[in-house]
C-alpha cells in the first residue's frame, strides 16, 4: 500500500449545496445512471452541477481493465442496459445541460468495445436537447475495428481521449493501454471527419518530468489535437499508484502557457483540472469567437 499524502494547501473543495447539485443527483439516481462526477468524488462536483455541466458514465459501472490511478471496479462487466442511452437523453433534456460530457468504462468483453451503445447515446441526447453540446471521452478501442468511426459518426461536438500520462509511465499507471495506439486514435478522428474537436489530458504528480510532459505537447500537436487538460493526480485509496509530488500553481500556469504557444486552442491547466472541467464553458467562448 502507498500512504495517502496530505493535500496542500491550493488543492480546497467546497462542499456542494446549491439547488442545481440536489435536483441533479436526484434525477440521476432516479434515471439509474452513474456520474464520473460521484464515483470519481470529483473535487469540481459543486461548481460544475451549479453550471449545469456533468459527466455521465455508460456501459456499466465494472472496467475490464486496471489503471493504477483509477477508483472505478475491475472484473467481469454488467450487461448492457438497453434504455441506457434515452436514459441518459432524458436527463440531458430535464436538466437542461448546457454540456454533456458522455464516458465509459472499458469494455475489452464487446465486440464494438460499447461504440455502438455511445453512438446511440450522443443521437438520443441530439433528439431531446438540441442545443446541448456533447463530448465524449472515449476508451482507447484498442483492437476494436470500426468502433471510432462508429461513434465519430453520431458527430458529438468534442471528441476527447486521455492519454493520462506520459510514455515511459505506461507500464505502471496504464498497463492495458499503449500510448502511441492512443494517440494514433486522436489522429484518425480528425482525418475522418476534420470538424470535430479533438481533446485529450493528462495528470501531473505521477513522477513525470517536465521535458516528457513537453514531449507529450508535441505529440498530441502532430496529431491536430485542439484541446488540452492539466491537472493533479490524487490518489483514491491507499492501494492506488502514490502521488510522487503536489505539482505548484505557477508550475500549472506555465504549463498553460507552454501548451498554448505549442499552438492548442484550449488549454486548462490547474491543480483541479479535470478531463471534463468547465469544458462547456471553454467551448461556447470557442464557438462565440
Ligand atoms: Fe463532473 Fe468533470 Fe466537473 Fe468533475 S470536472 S464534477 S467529473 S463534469
Ligand atoms: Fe478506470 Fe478507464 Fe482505466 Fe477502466 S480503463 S480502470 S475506467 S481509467
Amino acid at each position: 500500500d502507498n500512504p495517502v499524502a496530505r493535500k496542500p494547501d491550493w488543492i480546497r473543495v467546497k462542499a456542494p449545496m446549491s439547488r442545481e447539485y440536489q435536483e441533479t443527483r436526484a434525477l440521476m439516481r432516479q434515471l439509474g445512471l452513474a456520474t464520473v462526477c460521484e464515483e470519481a468524488a470529483c473535487p469540481n462536483i459543486g461548481e460544475c452541477w451549479k453550471q449545469k455541466h456533468a459527466t455521465v458514465m455508460i456501459l456499466g459501472s465494472v472496467c475490464t481493465r486496471a489503471c493504477s490511478f483509477c477508483n472505478v471496479a475491475t472484473g467481469r462487466p454488467d450487461l448492457l442496459d438497453p434504455h441506457e442511452p434515452a436514459h441518459v437523453a432524458e436527463a440531458v433534456g430535464k436538466l437542461d445541460l448546457h454540456h454533456i460530457v458522455v464516458t465509459s468504462v472499458d469494455r475489452d468483453d464487446l465486440d464494438d468495445g460499447g461504440a455502438a451503445h455511445f453512438a446511440e447515446t450522443i443521437r438520443r441526447i441530439r433528439e431531446a436537447a438540441p442545443a446541448t453540446t456533447i463530448e465524449v471521452l472515449t476508451p482507447d478501442f484498442l483492437r476494436k475495428e470500426g468502433a471510432l468511426e462508429t461513434v465519430v459518426a453520431a458527430g458529438p461536438d468534442v471528441y476527447n481521449h486521455n492519454l493520462e500520462t506520459v510514455p515511459r509511465l505506461y507500464r505502471e499507471v496504464r498497463p492495458g493501454a499503449r500510448y502511441f495506439h492512443s494517440l494514433r486514435l486522436l489522429q484518425r478522428v480528425k482525418e475522418i471527419d476534420p470538424t470535430r474537436f479533438t481533446k485529450s489530458g493528462i495528470m501531473v504528480g505521477l513522477g513525470e518530468t517536465r521535458e516528457e510532459v513537453a514531449q507529450v505537447m508535441d505529440d498530441l500537436r502532430s496529431a491536430d489535437v485542439d484541446f488540452i487538460t492539466i491537472g493533479q493526480y490524487l490518489q483514491p485509496t491507499p492501494k492506488h499508484h502514490a502521488v510522487e509530488r503536489f505539482v505548484t500553481p505557477a508550475e500549472f500556469t506555465e504549463m498553460r502557457d507552454m501548451a498554448l504557444s505549442k499552438g492548442f486552442l484550449l488549454a486548462a491547466s490547474s491543480p483541479l483540472t479535470r478531463s471534463s472541467y468547465h469544458a462547456g464553458e471553454d467551448f461556447e467562448r470557442l464557438k462565440a469567437a
